[in-house]
């Protein structure tokens, strides 16, 4: 059975689209048109909408994620990705990187394993075809650690953290089945870049950060192939005008994307337009860098086996940040918010650029006749009003 949605515009990746008329079929992208100007067309037959006054655009995609509603991608159960995946499409996200973070090499070597098989065969994770309908679903993995810096590992266990040795990476990547497809790592440690040469050419991006490298480290990590910058302003070496370190050239190098945790805690508002007007809609990424606190009420959470407190929006763990509470809807409408960048320029941030960055533009980050169904539906100001799976409703949210 065909439905279709409608909205008064369309951004599906490229342009942008007025009267949109989006036809689906089993869960997939069957045709995408013009509607009349008047939307009277637009508004006709069964379906979804109209949402007047409202932006289509492709489902989010998350490449910096650790968990959400009460659990940690590490536990690498389909309890776990199932309930961290229902979650994650009620607020827009389609697909993210499960991300891992820096625990002891056994513990590590066991998520990957657990994870490769999930994103494998993601059946395990919801075996109901209607179930799967309402589920976000990983589609590979960002190491975030163990290969950082002592000096900027924030609540990263400082005794788990490994020297840059291919074997230990090799092993990860073997573990995983290939499946890690980014890789945080800080450029000043010894032989960070023949190592970040060493992933580049197995196909895993390579984000610089948790670091306090100088901005030649910086340079040197750039030429031997990293590709992003791993939360823009957190863990890293602050700004200095005569050594710009690794910020100074995450800002400025135009070659690399960066990320950004856009909820005014982890960096002001201020900062978001810096970074903002730095790197452009081309290069600027949004994550969430959430952990299991995310969706729940305040308390006592854990990440990576350590307690987290959260209170107010800010998880705290040995009296530093731990990770965020952030869903990708609220970073949309905080960059729009704090920027006042265009819609249409500002959702980049959420699907095209982490795609391209992470090599995954055939998949996610677009709208086009053939793909899965998976959209958001938002205000002029960004924020969420529908998240769509597979061409169904799966939350609504007022306007207002
Ligand atoms: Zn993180």
């Amino acid at each position: 059975m065909r439905t279709k949605i409608t909205a008064s515009s369309l951004w599906d990746g490229e342009r942008l689209l007025a009267n949109p008329v989006i036809e689906i079929e089993d869960g997939q992208i069957a045709s995408i048109a013009s509607g009349d100007a008047d939307g009277k067309s637009a508004s006709a037959g069964s379906g979804v909408g109209p949402f007047a006054g409202a932006t289509i655009a492709p489902a989010f995609f998350d490449v910096h994620i650790h968990g959400a509603a009460s659990h940690d991608v590490m536990e690498a159960t389909p309890e776990a990705l199932g309930t961290i995946g229902r979650f994650l499409a009620t607020r827009g996200t389609g697909s993210y990187l499960a991300t891992t973070m820096t625990a002891p090499l056994d513990a590590t070597l066991r998520s990957l394993e657990g994870l490769a098989d999930l994103i494998e065969h993601p059946e395990k994770i919801e075996k109901s075809a209607k179930a799967a309908h309402q589920t976000a679903f990983p589609i590979g993995i960002h190491l975030e650690g163990p290969f950082v810096s002592a000096a900027k590992c924030g609540v990263q266990p400082k005794e788990y953290l490994q020297p840059t040795d291919p074997a230990i990476f090799d092993r990860f990547y073997e573990a995983a089945k290939g499946h890690i497809r980014l890789m945080t790592v800080a450029p000043e440690l010894e032989g960070a870049a023949e190592f970040v040469r060493h992933a580049t050419a197995r196909g895993v991006r390579v984000s610089l950060g948790h670091s306090d490298a100088t901005a030649e480290q910086t340079y040197a990590a750039i030429e031997a192939g990293a590709a992003s910058g791993t939360h823009t302003f957190n863990a890293m070496r602050a700004l200095n005008h005569r050594e710009p370190g690794i910020l100074g050239v995450v800002l400025t190098c135009d070659k690399i994307y960066a990320e950004l945790i856009c909820d005014g805690i982890h960096s002001r508002p201020e900062m978001a337009k810096l970074w903002w007007r730095a790197k452009g809609a081309e290069r600027a990424i949004l994550i969430t860098d959430a952990m299991s606190a995310a969706g729940m009420p305040d308390g006592e959470y854990h990440l990576g086996g350590f307690p987290v407190q959260v209170a107010n929006g800010r998880a705290m763990a040995r009296g530093v940040l731990a990770g965020s509470v952030l869903t990708l809807d609220r970073a949309l409408a905080n960059f729009v918010e704090f920027t006042d960048a265009p819609l249409e320029r500002a959702l980049r941030l959420l699907t095209v650029n982490p795609a391209t960055m992470a090599g995954f533009a055939d998949r996610v980050g677009k709208l086009a006749v053939g793909r899965e169904a998976n959209m958001v539906v938002v205000n002029e100001r960004g924020k969420l009003i529908a998240a769509i799976r597979n061409g169904e409703t799966v939350a609504s949210y007022s306007a207002a």
